[in-house]
């Protein structure tokens, strides 16, 4: 039987990762082995079935005799332990998370229902690497994929709001703590309904600006701000997170021609689901029951929202998407700049097909492909 070593199974997406195999019912057809940096010997996740104690994730004999490792520890682990492993002779499998190998040339960057093709060509030559994508872009390809893979896209522009979640937990706990500064600060004003709004206002930003207020994880305020600026900075005055979209989309389609993509990404104070607006340049005038024909025919995931205020309200928000798999578009209209001009305004869960899921089917198509 197939032997499968997960790491950083306990960390964000690493239990988002077991909560949906626990769901779908993937524990089985393999023998799981679990890891862990920090907790060698305690117990690892319920999986329904006795799993060994935790292994050391840094023992390479142990992690060498794994056919296939998923790891959701993060880049740092990735570059110490991969390059002892192979130096060990290990062949087996990596699948992985983390940023560190996204852009190597042995590597495929994994979102199988829009690059499944791509999967399976590396398969089956040989490829070993199989990484997660960054968040934004592959939340994008699940949102607009039909429209690329029918490429008709010429050009494509994303402003973002990405939620907390994205830089990790600690990130989550600072927003709602901000929150909470923020709600007990005003508290006495909200619950008299006579006092002034000007009162109120100066006291949350009083607050939000006030030595007391945590800012120690995000740098400034979140919660009543947001904060433009995601990641480090690059040569061309892009952010990292803004560089990843033209590299990341083109590498996951394995476009002959890139197609250029840009924008702004911005960090505001949602809990786990980013949204994206989006503006895009078709290279020829379709009509917009086409479009988004091909947009909600793309895969059984992406939904269309009627571009109406209640339909907006109701099915296109962070709160309304948060812990599900669904990823809804919506607000799809022409711009007034011309006929190929489209925009578009999209919501996904990152921690599902912006982080876990396409880890878990990744290894559902290795294990069925491994036999
Ligand atoms: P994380 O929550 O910080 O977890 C990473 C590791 O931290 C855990 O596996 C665990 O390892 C250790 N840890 C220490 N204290 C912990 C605690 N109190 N609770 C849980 N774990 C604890 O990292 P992450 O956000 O899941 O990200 C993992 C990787 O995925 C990163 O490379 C990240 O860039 C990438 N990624 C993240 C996202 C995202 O939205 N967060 C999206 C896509 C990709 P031990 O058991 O070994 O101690």
């Amino acid at each position: 039987m197939l032997k499968v070593g997960f790491i950083g199974w306990r960390g964000m997406v690493g239990s988002v990762l077991m909560d949906r195999m626990k769901a779908e019912n993937d524990f089985q057809g393999f023998d799981p082995l679990f890891a862990s940096t920090s907790q060698v010997g305690q117990n690892g996740p319920d999986i329904g079935r006795e799993i060994p104690p935790l292994a050391d994730a840094f023992d390479i004999v142990t992690l060498s005799g794994m056919d296939i490792i998923v790891t959701c520890q993060g880049s740092g682990y990735t570059n110490k332990v991969l390059p002892e492993l192979k130096a060990s002779g290990w062949n087996g499998y990596w699948i992985d998370a983390a940023s560190a190998l996204r852009m190597t040339d042995d590597s495929v960057i994994v979102l199988d229902p829009v690059n499944r093709h791509v999967i399976d060509k590396a398969l089956s030559e040989g490829v070993r690497n199989f990484i997660g994508g960054n968040c934004t872009v592959s939340l994008m390809l699940m949102a607009v994929g039909g429209l690329f893979q029918q490429g008709y896209i010429e050009w494509l522009t994303s402003m973002t709001y990405q939620a907390a979640s994205g830089a990790g937990a600690k990130n989550m706990r600072e927003l709602v703590s901000q929150m909470a500064s923020i709600g007990n600060a005003t508290a006495a004003l909200i619950s008299n309904p006579a006092s002034a709004i000007h009162e109120i206002d100066r006291e949350v930003i009083n607050t939000m600006t006030g030595e007391e207020f945590q800012v120690a994880h995000f740098g400034a305020p979140l919660a009543g701000s947001l904060i433009p600026w995601i990641d480090s900075a690059m040569e061309s005055g892009q952010t990292r997170e803004e560089w990843k979209g033209f590299a990341e989309t083109n590498k996951i389609l394995h476009t002959r021609a890139p197609i250029p993509i840009d924008g702004i990404c911005v960090r505001i104070g949602a809990m786990r689901c980013h949204s994206q607006a989006l503006t895009i340049k078709l290279n020829k005038d379709l009509p917009l029951e086409k479009i988004i024909d091909l947009i909600g025919s793309a895969n059984e995931w992406v939904k269309v929202v009627p571009n109406t205020k209640e339909d907006s309200l109701r099915d296109l928000t962070p709160a309304a998407v948060t812990g599900k798999l669904i990823v809804p578009v919506g607000r799809i209209r022409k711009l007034n700049m011309g006929p190929e001009y489209i925009t578009m305004f999209t919501v996904g869960d990152q921690l599902l097909w912006g982080a876990a899921e396409p880890i878990r089917r990744m290894l559902k198509i290795l294990l069925a492909y491994l036999g």
